[in-house]
């Protein structure tokens, strides 16, 4: 069935507001969360957002012959867009959008001159999960049995969230909490960590799983510090405390502090980045984004690199998009899968705005539907050109 349109588009689904009363703000209001720019005080709040990081995503539509289309995403949709106009569509048009194992590789071919990471590879993830998405439709079966699954009944989450308590009250048994200090904090930023983790530990209690994410605001020395000043609080994994390109930091910080297990990977794209990190054993859990890391073809080839050297992966955001529910339903060594948990404490998470067909969280598990595709429920007049 041959591609005859790829179109970039914008998703205007009509929302409700939510029936339910908020109890209070959500946290990612007032959190402060580091980020490696936070090293200057400018950036030190979430209220002074990083240009460029809150682009809402970006959404291809692709359509073959007989009018099916598929639909899929990616992040910081302008700079992505470009690629997918002037590289991408011209090299898909008019091939058969079942061989998406052939698609990505012509993809993966025709960026080595742009670089395969960054911009190149994170429009490639919406081109790629469209194809996966039309592929299930023209099947009339769920991407999860396309990969050859299930191989559980529903996915275990953990919830990404500084709202502990409304989390345990959704019956979630696992949490990742935000981290507000830099590296350059010092002892002071220590103290202010320890503070926060050692009131976590205490709200979900000495058996859940806890974790803590610092999204790249530390460098080697003050990792080091934070895995052994929060030794005593049993972290099931520090995530992403490094920038992805410091492999070195990477094997020295995992030889500093064997005991704390480091998840890292939402920022690495492609291949070779994980390959690196597989092969230096740096690396505890692996973290690919669906949106970002190429695909869902490309988190594939990530997973069974992973696989083959022992190494679980738990996707960025896999509880809560179908892109990676659908991965983490059909694949065996995804351990846990991320709900972002950034609503409103009180409201209901199916009140919450998404896109629909999503399927949301019920006692900290999530189960998608066995709609064809990703199951998105996307009515064609929501989908309008950008
Ligand atoms: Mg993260």
């Amino acid at each position: 069935m041959k591609i005859t349109e790829i179109s970039v588009v914008d998703l205007q689904v009509p929302s409700l507001p939510p029936r339910s009363q908020a109890r209070r703000r959500s946290w990612i209001h007032d959190a402060a969360r580091a980020f490696p720019i936070s090293k200057y005080s400018e950036f030190v709040s979430t209220k002074q957002p990083v240009p460029g990081m809150d682009e809402t995503p970006l959404w291809v539509r692709i359509t073959v012959e007989n009018g099916t289309w598929g639909l899929g995403c990616c992040g910081f949709g302008s700079v992505a867009q470009s690629m997918i106009e002037r590289v991408y569509t011209p090299l898909l048009i008019g091939r058969d959008c079942i061989a998406t194992e052939w698609l990505n590789d012509l993809m993966w071919r025709a960026i080595q001159r742009l670089g395969d990471a960054g911009h190149a590879v994170i429009a490639q993830s919406a081109i790629d999960l469209a194809l996966w998405d039309l592929k299930g439709k023209l099947l009339q079966q769920p991407v999860y049995r396309l990969l050859g699954g299930p191989c559980r009944n529903t996915i275990p989450l953990y919830a990404t969230t500084d709202d502990l308590d409304w989390a345990l009250e959704l019956g979630f048994s696992a949490f990742k909490i935000s981290n507000p200090v830099h590296a350059e904090s010092g002892t002071a930023g220590l103290n202010q960590l320890e503070d926060k983790v050692g009131l976590a530990r205490e709200i979900v209690g000495p058996d859940a799983d806890l974790m803590l994410n610092p999204v790249m605001a530390y460098d080697v020395t003050f990792a080091i510090q934070v895995a052994e000043r929060l030794r005593p609080y049993r972290l099931r994994w520090l995530e992403e405390p490094l920038i992805p390109n410091d492999l070195r930091g990477h094997q020295e910080l995992k030889r500093a502090v064997p005991w704390m297990p480091i998840a890292t990977g939402e920022d690495h794209h492609g291949r070779h980045a994980f390959l690196k990190l597989i092969e230096a054993r740096c690396v505890d859990v692996v973290q690919p984004d669906l949106c970002w890391c190429g695909g869902l073809s490309e988190a594939l080839k990530i997973y069974t690199l992973a696989e083959a050297a022992g190494i679980p992966t738990s996707p960025h955001l896999a509880g809560s998009s179908a892109f990676g529910q659908h991965l983490a339903l059909a694949m065996p060594q995804v351990i846990l899968g991320e709900y972002w948990l950034a609503s409103d404490p009180g409201v209901a998470l199916h009140e919450v705005a998404r896109i629909p067909g999503t399927a949301t969280a019920t006692n900290g598990t999530v189960t998608p539907t066995d709609a064809p595709g990703f199951g998105l429920e996307i009515k064609p007049e929501w989908i309008k050109p950008r």
